[in-house]
């Protein structure tokens, strides 16, 4: 019997009004990993309502920075602890290989690490230059902004979750989290380590269920001050639209279509490894998969050769085996879709190098394809996959590949691959993209900021100014003049006027 988990409402599991529930399935071989209650509008009423009291009324925002910082601390210590049980479980849920949920466990509670520590000094005021000793005093004060609506996709589920509430809790708001409907276990196991640590009642609230429904509702309530969002362009417009009825603040980390420029000094071994990692990793389900590979015309050909024969020692298969590389898509959905994305770059006259087909008889698998000879217009050089297939395009001039890198609705991410750390900076430089990796791919730090140019999204995650984006701005004017006569006010308004005739 596969275990059944209810919602996380004011630190307490409930489940749905409506009794109705969804399950979770594993993409490896579509077993039901897990049972959820499905909220609808009037489960999310009772989460804003929980949020917002603890928001209006409770301890959380009024504590001091400090304190948040160690119950956030104490959750970080809390992924640490739980990952050797989470872990199974969540290979199941997401597909994710074990290596790569290594990597995302580790990463998820180092980052709330830090998210713990900048919220020790988060909300310090400062004293703006019109301060005026004896005239007034300017104080600029950070204050939380509110009730959060935090609804995150598959791909990543706890790093996105971290990613979300930490810099709301390092700020003193209180949140309601929506994990994707196909990967919303660890965000449950995660709410069992918020009872555990025993943080205040109603800051943290999770919501399982469908986009159209639970996020559509929480999108909409007149009850939440912000909505934070990870996922596609075309949901990431649909919300910036629903938010503007009640004026949200909205950030959106949305899609991808990154270009992976490797020059012809690059260091092959390096450069190829790296470009399969940029496409392959995690089956190509990234934001920020380098799905654009370009090519100088002068070294194609043993570039390609290398590619080639390099990606055909990928290991797809159980993501639960430890030797395994790449894993299945997240659902039949994405299956799909990848597909229908490899016949239309046959249809449009691309060259199929390699993969291109489903693999084995159950679960969502799709070999790591490879195209050439893609054309910047064509439909596979444009719009997001999600999936393993990279696409070839050559380019003859270094101006040439920076104009194709930026012929892109999207500007998430792009890396450049060269033994010239100058030649390389240049071209980063006019990358129109948030990240640049140099001889380097899909790595981040806590410390730097993330997010997209143009269609890829609006603000940005992680980094120092993270908090900041979970703050109103305050400007406190105190008056020191203390004088009636001396205010600027009082000769245009109020002065009496002499009336008497001379
Ligand atoms: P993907 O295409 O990667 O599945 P989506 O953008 O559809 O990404 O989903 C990302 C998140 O947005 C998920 O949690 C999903 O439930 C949620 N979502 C989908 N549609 C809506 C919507 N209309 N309003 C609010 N949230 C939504």
């Amino acid at each position: 019997m596969p275990q059944h988990y209810d919602l996380f409402i004011n630190n307490r599991f409930v489940p749905a009004v409506s009794g109705e529930t969804f399950e979770s399935v594993n993409p490896h071989n579509g077993a039901v990993v897990g049972r959820f209650a499905r909220a609808k509008k009037e489960d999310v009423d009772l989460a804003v309502a929980s949020a917002r009291k603890a928001f209006d009324e409770g301890p959380w925002p009024r504590m001091s920075g400090e304190e948040r910082g160690k119950y956030i601390r104490a959750l970080a210590d809390k992924i640490s602890e739980h990952t050797p049980a989470w872990l199974p479980l969540e290979v199941e849920d997401s597909g994710g290989t074990v290596k790569k949920l290594q990597g995302d466990f580790w990463v998820s509670g180092n980052h709330l690490k830090y998210f713990s520590k900048l919220a020790e000094h988060a909300l310090d005021d400062t004293l703006s230059d019109a301060t005026r000793e004896g005239s007034s005093k300017n104080m600029i004060v950070r204050k939380p902004l509110g009730v959060c609506a935090q609804i995150i996709p598959w791909n990543f589920p706890l790093m996105m979750a971290v990613w979300k509430l930490g810099p709301a809790l390092a700020a003193g708001c209180t949140l309601v989290l929506k994990p994707a409907e196909e990967t919303p276990l660890t965000a449950m196991l995660f709410a069992q380590a918020v009872q555990e640590v025993g943080l205040p009642e109603g800051v943290i609230n999770i919501v399982t269920g469908y986009g159209e429904e639970a996020g559509a509702a929480l999108v909409n309530h007149p009850g939440v001050d912000k909505v934070a969002f990870t996922g596609s362009t075309e949901i990431g417009k649909l919300i910036m639209g629903e938010a503007a009825c009640t004026m949200k603040r909205v950030t959106l980390e949305c899609g991808g279509k990154s270009a992976n420029i490797l020059l012809e000094d690059a260091d092959l071994d390096i450069a190829i490894d790296g470009s399969l990692y940029a496409a392959f990793f995690h089956s190509g389900q990234c934001c920020t998969a380098g799905t654009r590979l370009l090519l100088p015309e002068s070294r194609k050909k043993e570039f390609l050769d290398l590619l080639v024969e390099r990606a055909k020692q990928i290991k797809v298969g159980n993501p639960a085996e430890k030797s395994t590389d790449m894993g299945p898509l997240i659902s039949q959905k994405q299956l799909d879709r990848v597909l229908g994305y490899i016949e239309k770059g046959k249809a449009e006259g691309a060259t199929l190098l390699l993969g291109g087909h489903r693999l084995f008889d159950s679960g969502f698998y799709v070999e790591p394809t490879i195209f050439d000879n893609v054309t910047p217009d064509m439909t596979i050089a444009q719009e997001e996959i999600f999936g393993p297939v990279l696409s070839v395009i050559t380019y003859k001039t270094e101006e040439e590949a920076v104009q194709i890198a930026n012929n892109s609705i999207y500007g998430l991410a792009g890396a450049v691959w060269s033994k010239d750390t100058d030649r390389a900076l240049k071209i980063a430089r006019a990358m129109r993209t948030g990240t640049v990796w140099i001889n380097e791919y899909h790595i981040l730090t806590e410390k730097a900021p993330f997010g997209g140019y143009k269609q890829s999204g609006i603000g940005r995650e992680l980094g120092p100014d993270s908090i900041k984006a979970y703050t109103e701005l305050k400007h406190i004017h105190v008056d020191e003049l203390k004088s009636r006569e001396k205010k600027f006010w009082y000769d245009a308004l109020l002065k009496p006027v002499s009336l008497s005739k001379t």
